[in-house]
Formats: C-alpha cells, structure tokens, sequence
C-alpha cells in the first residue's frame, strides 16, 4: 500500500501549467515541462521538495526552458523524447514507446504521441489514474500541428481517448474557453458542449484552472475526438487555427 501522487500546478507565462509531481513515501519529486525554472523552484521550495527528476513531453522552449536551470540548482536528471534527441536542452535519458519512468513506486508509461511535434511523449501513470499530455491533448481542444500530419494526431488523440476513462488528463496549457467556444460554434446543438461552456466561463470568471480534464469528459465534449478519420479531423484543426 503506497501513498498517492501529489500533483501541483505551477502556472508561468501567459497561461502554461507546470506540474510538479511529488511522492510522499520516497519524497522523489520530478516536474513535467518546467519551461520556467523561477516558479516551479519557488513552489518546491516552499513545500519543501528537492526536484529530482526532469520529464520533458516535447522540445518547445515553453517545455523544455527551465531544464538546465533546474539541473544546475538540483542536480536532477532529464528525461524527454528520443525522437527529439539534440533539441531537448541536457537530455539525459531519451525516451520511446513502452519505456518507463518512475517517481518513487509510481511508474509511467511512455506513449509516443506524434503531431504537435514529431517526437510528442505522453507519461501515463495507470496506478495513479494520471496522465501528462503536454501540448496533444487541451480540455476541449488539441494542439497545433506544426511537425506531424494530421494523421499523426489523429492516431495520437485517438490513443489518449482509449485510455481508461477515469484518467485524469493534465495538460500544459489553460486554453479551454477559447476551445469550448469554439466547441459550441462546431457543434451548436449540442447540449454536452454547451453545458461544459457554461461551467469554463464560470471556471474562468472566478479564476480557476480547468485542467487536469479527464477521458470521460473530453470523450463527451472535446470535438476533435468526433473525427472519425484524419481527413475530418484535418478539417477541423484548420477550423481552429483560423478561429479567434
Ligand atoms: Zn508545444
């Protein structure tokens, strides 16, 4: 019998979340894309938690910004996607498909979740019902596709939707009111969309994150997960990109 995962929200620049991920029983912490080192050092700080472990999704600066910071403060290693090898900064421990990673007793999966990136990783805890999807999966929304190709993501969404649906999605950015309202123009009549809307403005309004989503949620609302194929899905990330 071991202790949950403590998992903590550092917000940093105009509307990232860093998360720190602490262990109670080996007091091993690790943070998932710390772009900035300043807030997540501050946080650990004050919890008292020494950060041990770096896990990196995927290369951008706003992921990966804070890695050599944090690594020269702690000594912490670092561990993020193979197929980003030389654009991930200080990279100890690359990481494909079915590799692990473990904080304490808790360990993740390694899912390669291409599109966003081309070397895009997810790290799913199954024991802790928890998931890092950095920038595939938003609340409601999907990442840009700068790298992969449609097909890509689609696969790779398709992947974090068929995961057990109590997992708990923890994205890396606060981009659900602008999703849900794009959601609620895609899909007008639907009441699912339109309630979830109502509940982000008022998230919002009152200052609350909306993340960590979760399977059951997004498999309900999130309106890239309705693509039944890539060319649909294509249409819609489109949709997106030229929405405002
Ligand atoms: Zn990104």
């Amino acid at each position: 019998m071991h202790s949950s995962l403590q998992i903590v929200a550092v917000p940093a620049f105009a509307d990232n979340y860093l998360w720190l991920v602490h262990d109670p029983d080996s007091r091993e912490t690790a943070v998932i894309d710390p772009g900035d080192p300043a807030p997540v050092m501050a946080e650990a700080g004050r919890r008292g938690w020494r950060i041990d472990k770096i896990f990196n999704t995927h290369w951008h600066p706003d992921h990966t910004g804070g890695n050599l910071a944090i690594k020269a403060a702690t000594g912490a290693d670092i561990w993020g996607p193979a197929g980003e090898n030389g654009r991930v900064p200080g990279l100890d421990h690359p990481l494909g498909e079915g590799d692990t990673v473990q904080i304490g007793a808790h360990c993740a999966q390694v899912m390669e979740v291409p599109g966003h990136t081309i070397g895009h990783i997810a790290y799913w805890f199954a024991g802790d019902k928890a998931a890092f999807v950095g920038d595939t999966l938003f609340a409601m929304g999907c990442g840009r596709l700068f790298e992969g190709t449609p097909e890509q993501m689609h696969a790779s969404l398709s992947r974090l939707a068929g995961l057990p649906e109590d997992t708990e999605l923890y994205c890396a950015h606060e981009y659900t009111l602008s999703n849900a309202r794009f959601a609620a123009q895609a899909f007008p009549d639907d009441a699912a969309i339109a309630d979830r809307l109502l509940a982000v403005e008022q998230s919002r309004i009152a200052g609350q994150p909306t993340v960590p989503t979760n399977v059951a949620i997004e498999r309900a609302t999130n309106p890239f997960l309705r693509a039944d194929n890539a060319e649909h899905f294509a249409r819609l990330r489109a949709a997106k990109d030229d929405y405002r």
